[in-house]
């Protein structure tokens, strides 16, 4: 994530601010530039402004801004309980389209007709069964992923050392990315890395949960749920992609720098998300791994868990080399 300044002031305002602390200017997100801009005279705030507390402008009064409208259900206006997790949720999901339009992939609303495009499905999960997951473009999320509680205790049953909102987005958008990035030439080469995506998947899921995990997955692959299908082995790596380019953008916008101890970090510490899209997947893991290093290790300082508690072994980190040819050769062409 970039950092943000007022642009009257210099005043460091956050992704989710709608006004400056320090002069009282009224800010918004410009998906268009990628920044924070002083809300200008016949600029319009995006329509669920006061619904889902969304900061992004959008094209003309009373329209929807470039992330809430992929959005294409949500909770009743009377279901007060799932609007406020629906808040956390909008949030979550504008930082995967701000990350994605800073790798050059504009999310496209789903057209219905042609079958192209995404939809997001962000649903209260109190009356009725919700799954997460992703088919056919449509994204489904249970709200109920935006409360600590609930989520703390599904990532322990599930014995997951991460869960997040942001997380489940990344994986879920992983999904789909398969479908408009690796086109058919492609496809030799990601089943060779991941295995071959047309496995049944209800086997695959049926066996995942009565044995999981096979014994030694951590040389090849990044989590234990990656080994249940070649589809989730996929979804998960590009979720460990956009991890590392997430958070990498961030330290740089930050100007974080880690020069010790002893672990090989580049002096090319690349401060723009384009700069390092051009570069390779070994610089950006060289980068990422003395930063996460120190991050864990200031998150233990605070009694907190790891930020990054994976590793990394040599067949994943080729993994998400091919996920950067992928996505750094979609360029800044939209993604339909
Ligand atoms: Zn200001
Ligand atoms: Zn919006
Ligand atoms: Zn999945």
């Amino acid at each position: 994530m970039r950092a943000f300044v007022c642009p009257r002031c210099g005043q460091l305002i956050f992704f989710d601010n709608t006004v400056c602390l320090r002069c009282d200017t009224a800010v918004a997100i410009d998906p268009a530039r990628r920044d924070v801009v002083a809300l200008a005279e016949g600029q319009a705030r995006c329509a669920n402004a006061a619904i889902a507390a969304c900061n992004w402008l959008a094209d003309g009064e009373g329209e929807l801004c470039r992330s809430c409208r992929l959005t294409r259900t949500r909770p009743n206006d009377d279901d007060h309980e799932a609007l406020a997790a629906l808040v956390i949720a909008e949030s979550a999901k504008r930082r995967l389209v701000f990350q994605m339009l800073g790798l050059g992939i504009e999310l496209t609303p789903r057209d219905e007709a042609s079958g192209t495009g995404v939809a997001f499905d962000l649903l209260s999960s109190s009356r009725r069964p919700v799954t997460t997951g992703h088919a056919g473009g449509i994204i489904t999320l249970d709200l109920a992923e935006s409360d600590d509680v609930h989520r703390e205790q599904v990532r322990q049953k599930m014995r997951e050392p991460y869960r997040t909102v942001l997380g489940h987005f990344r994986h879920e958008i992983g999904h789909y990315l398969f479908t408009v990035l690796v086109g058919d030439q492609d496809l030799a080469e990601a089943r060779q890395r991941f295995g071959d995506e047309r496995q049944d998947y209800q086997a695959a899921l049926d066996r995942h949960y009565a044995e999981g995990a096979p014994a030694g997955w951590e040389r090849d692959h990044i989590s234990e749920y990656a080994t249940m299908h070649p589809a989730e082995d996929w979804a998960e790596t590009v979720a460990h992609y956009l991890h590392i380019r997430g958070t990498l953008e961030t330290a740089a916008a930050y100007r974080l720098r880690v020069e010790g101890p002893s672990v090989a970090a580049t002096d090319d510490y690349a401060a723009d998300p384009v700069s390092l899209q051009a570069s390779s997947i070994e610089a950006i893991i060289d980068t990422w791994l003395p930063l996460s290093y120190a991050l864990n290790a200031v998150n233990r300082s605070m009694g907190a868990d790891d930020l990054y508690p994976f590793v990394l072994p040599a067949a994943v980190i080729d993994k998400l080399g091919f996920v950067h040819r992928m996505v750094g050769r979609r360029g800044a062409v939209a993604v339909t």
